[in-house]
Protein backbone atom coordinates (compact mmCIF):
# COMPACT_ATOMS: atom_id res chain seq x y z
CA UNK A 1 0.00 0.00 0.00
CA UNK A 2 1.53 3.07 1.17
CA UNK A 3 2.87 5.03 4.20
CA UNK A 4 -0.45 5.85 6.08
CA UNK A 5 0.20 8.30 8.50
CA UNK A 6 2.25 10.31 6.15
CA UNK A 7 -0.57 10.28 3.50
CA UNK A 8 -3.08 11.00 6.23
CA UNK A 9 -0.73 14.49 6.88
CA UNK A 10 -0.56 15.34 3.41
CA UNK A 11 -4.42 15.04 3.54
CA UNK A 12 -4.87 17.65 6.10
CA UNK A 13 -2.75 20.35 4.47
CA UNK A 14 -4.05 19.16 1.01
CA UNK A 15 -7.58 19.43 2.08
CA UNK A 16 -7.30 22.98 4.30
CA UNK A 17 -5.48 24.18 1.71
CA UNK A 18 -7.71 22.96 -1.57
CA UNK A 19 -11.11 23.71 -0.05
CA UNK A 20 -10.50 26.98 0.96
CA UNK A 21 -8.80 27.73 -2.35
CA UNK A 22 -9.26 30.33 -5.08
CA UNK A 23 -7.69 29.52 -7.53
CA UNK A 24 -8.87 27.06 -9.99
CA UNK A 25 -11.86 29.04 -10.12
CA UNK A 26 -9.33 32.01 -10.58
CA UNK A 27 -7.85 30.06 -13.64
CA UNK A 28 -11.24 28.95 -15.39
CA UNK A 29 -12.22 32.78 -15.03
CA UNK A 30 -8.58 33.78 -17.05
CA UNK A 31 -8.90 30.93 -19.15
CA UNK A 32 -12.40 32.09 -20.57
CA UNK A 33 -11.28 35.64 -20.68
CA UNK A 34 -8.55 34.37 -23.00
CA UNK A 35 -11.04 32.95 -25.52
CA UNK A 36 -12.14 29.25 -26.67
CA UNK A 37 -8.19 28.24 -27.20
CA UNK A 38 -9.45 26.58 -29.69
CA UNK A 39 -6.61 25.02 -32.26
CA UNK A 40 -4.99 27.84 -34.40
CA UNK A 41 -6.47 30.88 -32.50
CA UNK A 42 -4.78 33.44 -30.97
CA UNK A 43 -6.29 32.92 -27.49
CA UNK A 44 -4.54 29.50 -27.84
CA UNK A 45 -1.31 30.70 -28.24
CA UNK A 46 -1.97 32.84 -25.32
CA UNK A 47 -3.70 30.03 -23.03
CA UNK A 48 -0.11 27.75 -24.05
CA UNK A 49 1.77 31.05 -22.39
CA UNK A 50 -0.55 31.53 -19.39
CA UNK A 51 -0.37 27.76 -18.25
CA UNK A 52 2.89 27.52 -18.54
CA UNK A 53 3.31 30.86 -16.40
CA UNK A 54 0.92 29.01 -14.10
CA UNK A 55 2.50 25.66 -13.58
CA UNK A 56 5.74 27.76 -12.66
CA UNK A 57 3.97 29.72 -9.94
CA UNK A 58 2.51 26.79 -8.49
CA UNK A 59 6.09 25.20 -7.62
CA UNK A 60 5.88 22.79 -10.95
CA UNK A 61 9.65 21.61 -12.78
CA UNK A 62 10.77 21.00 -15.90
CA UNK A 63 7.40 23.19 -16.95
CA UNK A 64 7.84 23.16 -21.30
CA UNK A 65 6.12 23.23 -23.95
CA UNK A 66 5.67 20.37 -27.10
CA UNK A 67 5.39 21.51 -30.29
CA UNK A 68 3.19 19.54 -33.09
CA UNK A 69 1.46 19.98 -36.52
CA UNK A 70 -1.58 18.85 -37.38
CA UNK A 71 -4.75 19.53 -39.78
CA UNK A 72 -6.45 22.02 -38.12
CA UNK A 73 -10.00 23.51 -39.26
CA UNK A 74 -10.83 27.58 -39.65
CA UNK A 75 -14.77 27.76 -39.42
CA UNK A 76 -15.95 29.69 -42.13
CA UNK A 77 -19.82 29.75 -43.28
CA UNK A 78 -22.48 27.03 -43.55
CA UNK A 79 -26.28 27.19 -44.68
CA UNK A 80 -29.10 25.00 -44.98
CA UNK A 81 -32.14 25.37 -46.85
CA UNK A 82 -35.36 23.71 -47.72
CA UNK A 83 -35.60 23.85 -51.50
CA UNK A 84 -39.08 22.03 -51.68
CA UNK A 85 -42.09 21.73 -51.26
CA UNK A 86 -41.07 25.47 -50.14
CA UNK A 87 -37.72 27.39 -49.22
CA UNK A 88 -37.25 28.40 -46.12
CA UNK A 89 -33.73 28.72 -45.05
CA UNK A 90 -32.99 27.03 -41.30
CA UNK A 91 -30.01 28.39 -38.96
CA UNK A 92 -26.97 25.44 -38.70
CA UNK A 93 -23.40 25.63 -37.47
CA UNK A 94 -20.80 23.70 -39.75
CA UNK A 95 -19.34 20.88 -37.80
CA UNK A 96 -15.20 21.07 -37.47
CA UNK A 97 -12.82 18.93 -40.16
CA UNK A 98 -16.06 19.55 -42.67
CA UNK A 99 -14.19 21.55 -46.13
CA UNK A 100 -15.92 23.30 -48.98
CA UNK A 101 -18.84 21.44 -50.39
CA UNK A 102 -22.55 22.14 -52.14
CA UNK A 103 -25.40 19.53 -52.25
CA UNK A 104 -28.96 19.66 -52.67
CA UNK A 105 -30.92 15.98 -52.15
CA UNK A 106 -34.17 14.69 -50.63
CA UNK A 107 -33.77 14.47 -47.04
CA UNK A 108 -34.02 11.44 -44.39
CA UNK A 109 -34.82 11.24 -41.30
CA UNK A 110 -32.85 8.10 -39.83
CA UNK A 111 -34.25 8.83 -36.39
CA UNK A 112 -32.17 8.24 -32.87
CA UNK A 113 -29.51 6.66 -35.41
CA UNK A 114 -29.25 3.26 -33.84
CA UNK A 115 -27.24 0.72 -35.80
CA UNK A 116 -30.18 -1.50 -36.17
CA UNK A 117 -32.03 1.49 -38.21
CA UNK A 118 -28.59 2.39 -39.98
CA UNK A 119 -28.89 -1.30 -41.38
CA UNK A 120 -32.34 -1.46 -41.96
CA UNK A 121 -32.81 1.91 -43.85
CA UNK A 122 -29.64 1.46 -45.81
CA UNK A 123 -31.23 1.54 -49.30
CA UNK A 124 -32.98 4.15 -48.33
CA UNK A 125 -30.23 6.54 -46.90
CA UNK A 126 -27.79 6.34 -50.12
CA UNK A 127 -27.97 9.23 -52.40
CA UNK A 128 -29.71 11.00 -49.84
CA UNK A 129 -28.91 13.84 -47.08
CA UNK A 130 -29.61 12.59 -43.50
CA UNK A 131 -30.72 14.42 -40.35
CA UNK A 132 -30.09 12.35 -37.50
CA UNK A 133 -31.13 12.48 -33.09
CA UNK A 134 -28.02 13.30 -31.51
CA UNK A 135 -29.34 11.19 -28.75
CA UNK A 136 -28.05 8.14 -27.14
CA UNK A 137 -31.09 5.81 -26.64
CA UNK A 138 -30.71 4.61 -22.55
CA UNK A 139 -31.57 0.87 -23.86
CA UNK A 140 -28.33 0.68 -26.04
CA UNK A 141 -25.78 -0.15 -23.38
CA UNK A 142 -22.82 1.87 -25.14
CA UNK A 143 -22.94 5.36 -25.97
CA UNK A 144 -23.54 5.64 -30.12
CA UNK A 145 -20.75 8.69 -30.44
CA UNK A 146 -21.37 11.62 -33.27
CA UNK A 147 -18.58 10.08 -34.92
CA UNK A 148 -19.89 6.81 -35.71
CA UNK A 149 -23.32 8.05 -36.50
CA UNK A 150 -21.56 9.97 -38.86
CA UNK A 151 -19.28 7.41 -40.06
CA UNK A 152 -22.41 4.80 -40.76
CA UNK A 153 -24.05 8.12 -42.63
CA UNK A 154 -21.38 7.97 -44.90
CA UNK A 155 -20.81 4.17 -45.14
CA UNK A 156 -24.52 3.84 -46.47
CA UNK A 157 -23.69 6.57 -49.05
CA UNK A 158 -25.48 9.63 -47.70
CA UNK A 159 -24.51 13.15 -49.27
CA UNK A 160 -25.13 15.57 -45.72
CA UNK A 161 -25.30 14.93 -42.44
CA UNK A 162 -27.72 17.13 -40.16
CA UNK A 163 -26.79 16.43 -36.20
CA UNK A 164 -30.39 17.44 -34.41
CA UNK A 165 -30.05 18.16 -30.87
CA UNK A 166 -31.61 15.62 -28.51
CA UNK A 167 -32.94 18.21 -26.22
CA UNK A 168 -35.23 21.07 -27.33
CA UNK A 169 -34.24 24.44 -25.43
CA UNK A 170 -30.67 24.01 -26.31
CA UNK A 171 -28.57 25.57 -28.87
CA UNK A 172 -27.25 23.54 -32.08
CA UNK A 173 -24.04 21.55 -30.92
CA UNK A 174 -20.56 21.81 -32.57
CA UNK A 175 -18.63 18.59 -32.76
CA UNK A 176 -15.32 17.62 -34.44
CA UNK A 177 -15.81 15.61 -37.25
CA UNK A 178 -13.04 12.75 -39.24
CA UNK A 179 -9.93 14.45 -40.28
CA UNK A 180 -11.02 14.65 -44.36
CA UNK A 181 -14.83 14.43 -43.38
CA UNK A 182 -16.20 13.34 -46.88
CA UNK A 183 -19.80 14.87 -46.75
CA UNK A 184 -20.78 17.77 -45.23
CA UNK A 185 -22.15 18.33 -41.42
CA UNK A 186 -23.73 20.72 -39.68
CA UNK A 187 -25.31 20.84 -36.29
CA UNK A 188 -29.07 22.17 -35.77
CA UNK A 189 -31.25 22.92 -33.11
CA UNK A 190 -33.84 20.42 -32.05
CA UNK A 191 -36.67 22.55 -32.82
CA UNK A 192 -35.17 23.77 -35.99
CA UNK A 193 -34.48 20.33 -37.34
CA UNK A 194 -38.26 19.09 -36.25
CA UNK A 195 -39.76 21.67 -38.32
CA UNK A 196 -37.69 20.54 -41.23
CA UNK A 197 -38.31 17.41 -40.92
CA UNK A 198 -42.37 18.47 -40.87
CA UNK A 199 -41.50 20.19 -43.74
CA UNK A 200 -40.44 18.06 -45.83
CA UNK A 201 -43.24 15.60 -45.08
CA UNK A 202 -45.27 17.85 -46.76
CA UNK A 203 -42.77 17.28 -50.05
CA UNK A 204 -44.45 15.15 -53.36
CA UNK A 205 -44.49 11.95 -51.58
CA UNK A 206 -44.20 12.72 -48.18
CA UNK A 207 -40.64 13.73 -49.27
CA UNK A 208 -38.79 17.26 -49.28
CA UNK A 209 -35.25 18.45 -50.55
CA UNK A 210 -32.26 20.27 -48.97
CA UNK A 211 -29.57 22.23 -49.63
CA UNK A 212 -26.37 22.37 -47.96
CA UNK A 213 -23.25 24.84 -48.45
CA UNK A 214 -20.05 24.52 -46.56
CA UNK A 215 -16.74 26.69 -46.72
CA UNK A 216 -14.59 25.91 -44.18
CA UNK A 217 -11.04 26.03 -44.50
CA UNK A 218 -8.60 23.33 -43.74
CA UNK A 219 -4.76 23.79 -42.77
CA UNK A 220 -1.78 22.69 -41.17
CA UNK A 221 -1.36 24.33 -38.09
CA UNK A 222 1.26 23.61 -35.00
CA UNK A 223 0.08 23.71 -31.85
CA UNK A 224 1.64 23.03 -28.39
CA UNK A 225 0.85 20.46 -25.39
CA UNK A 226 1.77 21.92 -21.88
CA UNK A 227 3.80 20.04 -19.21
CA UNK A 228 5.34 20.04 -15.67
CA UNK A 229 5.95 17.83 -12.99
CA UNK A 230 6.82 17.05 -9.72
CA UNK A 231 9.76 15.00 -9.44
CA UNK A 232 9.48 11.61 -7.44
CA UNK A 233 11.56 11.44 -4.84
CA UNK A 234 12.56 7.71 -4.38
CA UNK A 235 10.90 6.29 -7.95
CA UNK A 236 11.36 8.97 -10.36
CA UNK A 237 11.51 6.80 -13.00
CA UNK A 238 8.36 5.98 -12.59
CA UNK A 239 5.53 7.94 -14.03
CA UNK A 240 1.90 8.88 -13.23
CA UNK A 241 0.23 11.52 -15.31
CA UNK A 242 -2.71 14.00 -14.50
CA UNK A 243 -3.75 15.11 -17.47
CA UNK A 244 -6.83 17.33 -19.35
CA UNK A 245 -7.23 19.55 -22.47
CA UNK A 246 -7.46 23.18 -22.38
CA UNK A 247 -8.89 23.88 -25.86
CA UNK A 248 -12.54 24.12 -26.22
CA UNK A 249 -14.78 24.93 -29.56
CA UNK A 250 -14.42 27.75 -31.31
CA UNK A 251 -17.91 28.73 -30.57
CA UNK A 252 -17.63 29.59 -26.88
CA UNK A 253 -15.04 30.42 -23.89
CA UNK A 254 -15.22 25.94 -23.34
CA UNK A 255 -15.11 27.07 -19.46
CA UNK A 256 -17.02 23.43 -18.30
CA UNK A 257 -15.46 21.81 -21.37
CA UNK A 258 -12.26 21.94 -20.15
CA UNK A 259 -11.13 24.67 -18.89
CA UNK A 260 -12.53 23.28 -15.67
CA UNK A 261 -10.52 20.57 -16.26
CA UNK A 262 -7.50 22.14 -16.80
CA UNK A 263 -7.92 23.93 -13.74
CA UNK A 264 -8.42 21.14 -11.56
CA UNK A 265 -5.08 19.78 -13.22
CA UNK A 266 -3.35 22.70 -12.36
CA UNK A 267 -5.03 22.74 -8.79
CA UNK A 268 -4.27 19.34 -7.87
CA UNK A 269 -0.54 20.22 -9.10
CA UNK A 270 -0.02 23.10 -6.84
CA UNK A 271 -1.62 21.06 -3.73
CA UNK A 272 0.80 17.88 -4.52
CA UNK A 273 3.70 20.48 -5.56
CA UNK A 274 3.56 21.29 -1.55
CA UNK A 275 4.47 17.53 -0.77
CA UNK A 276 7.38 17.72 -3.18
CA UNK A 277 9.87 14.90 -1.39
CA UNK A 278 6.75 12.77 0.23
CA UNK A 279 6.23 11.37 -3.15
CA UNK A 280 7.91 8.22 -4.31
CA UNK A 281 7.11 8.63 -8.07
CA UNK A 282 7.11 11.71 -10.25
CA UNK A 283 4.09 13.44 -11.03
CA UNK A 284 3.38 14.99 -14.80
CA UNK A 285 1.01 17.21 -15.00
CA UNK A 286 -0.16 17.59 -19.07
CA UNK A 287 -2.32 20.28 -20.59
CA UNK A 288 -3.43 19.11 -23.77
CA UNK A 289 -4.31 20.75 -26.90
CA UNK A 290 -6.69 20.65 -29.77
CA UNK A 291 -8.80 17.50 -28.08
CA UNK A 292 -11.53 18.30 -29.37
CA UNK A 293 -11.48 17.72 -33.08
CA UNK A 294 -9.93 14.50 -32.80
CA UNK A 295 -7.57 14.01 -29.47
CA UNK A 296 -5.25 15.66 -31.13
CA UNK A 297 -2.77 17.01 -28.19
CA UNK A 298 -2.92 13.70 -26.68
CA UNK A 299 -2.05 11.67 -29.48
CA UNK A 300 0.73 13.54 -30.86
CA UNK A 301 1.91 13.60 -26.99
CA UNK A 302 1.80 9.73 -26.67
CA UNK A 303 3.53 9.29 -30.48
CA UNK A 304 6.45 11.60 -29.53
CA UNK A 305 6.98 9.58 -26.18
CA UNK A 306 6.05 6.04 -27.59
CA UNK A 307 10.11 5.29 -26.23
CA UNK A 308 8.63 6.17 -22.93
CA UNK A 309 5.21 4.39 -22.83
CA UNK A 310 6.63 1.64 -20.33
CA UNK A 311 7.22 4.39 -17.09
CA UNK A 312 4.10 5.39 -17.29
CA UNK A 313 2.50 3.58 -14.22
CA UNK A 314 -1.16 5.77 -14.36
CA UNK A 315 -2.94 8.03 -16.37
CA UNK A 316 -5.80 10.12 -15.26
CA UNK A 317 -7.77 12.07 -17.41
CA UNK A 318 -9.85 14.97 -16.36
CA UNK A 319 -12.60 15.80 -19.04
CA UNK A 320 -15.34 16.74 -16.74
CA UNK A 321 -13.80 17.21 -13.85
CA UNK A 322 -14.65 20.51 -11.81
CA UNK A 323 -18.21 20.59 -13.40
CA UNK A 324 -20.24 19.36 -10.34
CA UNK A 325 -21.99 15.56 -10.25
CA UNK A 326 -20.49 12.88 -8.56
CA UNK A 327 -16.88 11.95 -10.68
CA UNK A 328 -15.34 7.89 -9.93
CA UNK A 329 -12.41 6.41 -11.44
CA UNK A 330 -13.73 5.10 -14.78
CA UNK A 331 -11.04 2.47 -15.46
CA UNK A 332 -10.01 2.10 -19.21
CA UNK A 333 -9.71 -1.97 -18.16
CA UNK A 334 -6.83 -3.36 -15.81
CA UNK A 335 -9.27 -5.08 -12.99
CA UNK A 336 -6.45 -5.63 -11.06
CA UNK A 337 -6.52 -1.99 -9.99
CA UNK A 338 -10.31 -2.30 -8.93
CA UNK A 339 -9.15 -3.34 -5.52
CA UNK A 340 -6.21 -0.74 -5.35
CA UNK A 341 -8.58 1.94 -6.07
CA UNK A 342 -10.94 0.80 -3.42
CA UNK A 343 -8.65 0.97 -0.85
CA UNK A 344 -7.28 4.10 -1.55
CA UNK A 345 -10.94 5.42 -1.41
CA UNK A 346 -11.00 3.62 2.09
CA UNK A 347 -7.97 5.09 3.40
CA UNK A 348 -9.48 8.71 1.90
CA UNK A 349 -12.46 8.18 3.66
CA UNK A 350 -13.98 9.04 0.59
CA UNK A 351 -17.13 7.03 -0.96
CA UNK A 352 -14.88 6.34 -4.29
CA UNK A 353 -17.14 4.81 -7.11
CA UNK A 354 -14.61 2.47 -9.05
CA UNK A 355 -15.20 0.50 -12.09
CA UNK A 356 -13.84 -0.51 -15.23
CA UNK A 357 -15.46 1.24 -19.03
CA UNK A 358 -13.36 1.69 -22.04
CA UNK A 359 -13.81 4.92 -23.71
CA UNK A 360 -12.94 6.35 -27.03
CA UNK A 361 -14.01 10.00 -26.92
CA UNK A 362 -11.16 11.67 -24.57
CA UNK A 363 -7.27 11.84 -24.02
CA UNK A 364 -6.78 8.78 -22.53
CA UNK A 365 -7.88 7.08 -25.10
CA UNK A 366 -4.23 7.37 -26.62
CA UNK A 367 -2.81 6.19 -23.92
CA UNK A 368 -5.07 3.13 -23.45
CA UNK A 369 -4.60 2.23 -26.95
CA UNK A 370 -1.09 1.98 -26.55
CA UNK A 371 -1.57 -0.07 -24.02
CA UNK A 372 -0.76 2.54 -20.77
CA UNK A 373 -3.06 1.69 -17.88
CA UNK A 374 -5.52 4.69 -17.76
CA UNK A 375 -8.76 6.29 -16.26
CA UNK A 376 -11.09 9.10 -16.42
CA UNK A 377 -12.29 10.65 -13.65
CA UNK A 378 -16.16 10.46 -14.93
CA UNK A 379 -19.76 11.37 -13.63
CA UNK A 380 -21.19 8.76 -11.50
CA UNK A 381 -24.34 10.27 -10.82
CA UNK A 382 -27.88 9.93 -11.27
CA UNK A 383 -28.21 9.25 -15.00
CA UNK A 384 -27.77 12.18 -17.63
CA UNK A 385 -28.53 12.05 -21.42
CA UNK A 386 -27.19 14.97 -23.85
CA UNK A 387 -24.86 17.43 -23.59
CA UNK A 388 -26.59 20.49 -22.10
CA UNK A 389 -24.40 23.33 -22.34
CA UNK A 390 -21.28 21.62 -24.14
CA UNK A 391 -20.49 22.25 -27.35
CA UNK A 392 -22.32 24.45 -27.73
CA UNK A 393 -21.59 28.54 -27.44
CA UNK A 394 -23.72 28.61 -23.98
CA UNK A 395 -20.86 27.00 -21.92
CA UNK A 396 -19.37 29.70 -20.56
CA UNK A 397 -17.96 31.29 -16.95
CA UNK A 398 -21.44 31.62 -15.64
CA UNK A 399 -21.89 28.07 -15.24
CA UNK A 400 -18.35 27.27 -13.26
CA UNK A 401 -18.58 26.64 -9.80
CA UNK A 402 -15.85 27.41 -7.41
CA UNK A 403 -17.24 24.49 -4.95
CA UNK A 404 -17.18 21.91 -7.43
CA UNK A 405 -13.56 22.84 -8.95
CA UNK A 406 -12.57 22.78 -4.86
CA UNK A 407 -13.94 19.28 -4.40
CA UNK A 408 -13.04 17.45 -7.26
CA UNK A 409 -9.09 19.59 -6.89
CA UNK A 410 -8.67 17.99 -3.62
CA UNK A 411 -10.22 14.42 -4.98
CA UNK A 412 -7.59 14.30 -7.49
CA UNK A 413 -4.90 15.65 -5.16
CA UNK A 414 -5.28 13.05 -2.67
CA UNK A 415 -6.11 10.42 -5.08
CA UNK A 416 -3.20 10.67 -6.91
CA UNK A 417 -1.08 11.08 -4.24
CA UNK A 418 -1.17 7.54 -3.09
CA UNK A 419 -1.10 6.51 -6.53
CA UNK A 420 2.16 7.97 -6.69
CA UNK A 421 3.24 6.23 -3.07
CA UNK A 422 1.78 2.87 -3.64
CA UNK A 423 4.40 0.33 -3.37
CA UNK A 424 3.31 -2.71 -5.30
CA UNK A 425 1.67 -1.18 -8.49
CA UNK A 426 0.03 -4.39 -9.73
CA UNK A 427 -1.23 -3.21 -13.83
CA UNK A 428 1.48 -3.73 -16.25
CA UNK A 429 1.52 -2.49 -19.61
CA UNK A 430 -0.95 -4.49 -22.32
CA UNK A 431 0.01 -4.28 -26.02
CA UNK A 432 -2.37 -2.45 -28.45
CA UNK A 433 -3.67 -6.11 -29.41
CA UNK A 434 -4.81 -6.60 -26.21
CA UNK A 435 -6.81 -3.49 -26.12
CA UNK A 436 -8.14 -4.15 -29.27
CA UNK A 437 -9.64 -7.23 -28.40
CA UNK A 438 -10.87 -5.65 -24.67
CA UNK A 439 -12.99 -3.03 -27.12
CA UNK A 440 -14.47 -6.07 -29.02
CA UNK A 441 -15.29 -7.68 -25.66
CA UNK A 442 -17.32 -4.72 -24.82
CA UNK A 443 -19.33 -4.48 -27.53
CA UNK A 444 -17.61 -1.27 -29.01
CA UNK A 445 -15.74 -2.38 -31.49
CA UNK A 446 -18.52 -0.68 -34.14
CA UNK A 447 -17.93 2.08 -32.08
CA UNK A 448 -14.49 2.13 -33.11
CA UNK A 449 -14.58 1.13 -36.59
CA UNK A 450 -17.14 3.63 -37.41
CA UNK A 451 -15.69 6.64 -34.90
CA UNK A 452 -12.55 6.32 -37.45
CA UNK A 453 -10.85 6.21 -34.32
CA UNK A 454 -8.74 3.23 -34.90
CA UNK A 455 -5.27 4.03 -35.85
CA UNK A 456 -3.46 7.12 -34.90
CA UNK A 457 -4.21 10.24 -36.80
ZN1 LIG B 1 -13.80 17.82 -23.28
Amino acid sequence: MFDQDLLRSMDRTMLADGLLSEEPYRVVEELSELGSRFGGTESERRAVAYLMAKMQEFGLEHVHQEEFTYTGWIRGSASLECTCPVRREFPVIGLPHTGTYEVEGTLHYVGLGTPAEWESQAADIAGKIVIVDAKSPTWIRRGIHRLEKYGRAVAAGATGFIWMRDQGGFLPETGGMPVGAPIPAVGISREHGMALIRLARQGPGGRGRVRMALENKVKELPSWNVVGEIPGSTRPDRVVIIGAHFDGHDIAPGSLDDASGAAVTLEAGRLLAQHRGKLARTVRLICFAVEEIGLIGSRRYVGAHASELDHIDFMLNLDGAGRGGERGVMLQAWPELLPVFKAIGAHMRWPLVVDTVFGMHSDMYPFSYHGVPSADLGYVGEVRTGRNWGHTSADTLDKASPHDLRMDSTLVARLMARVANWENWPARRKTTEEIIQIIRDAGLYDSLKYGGSLADR
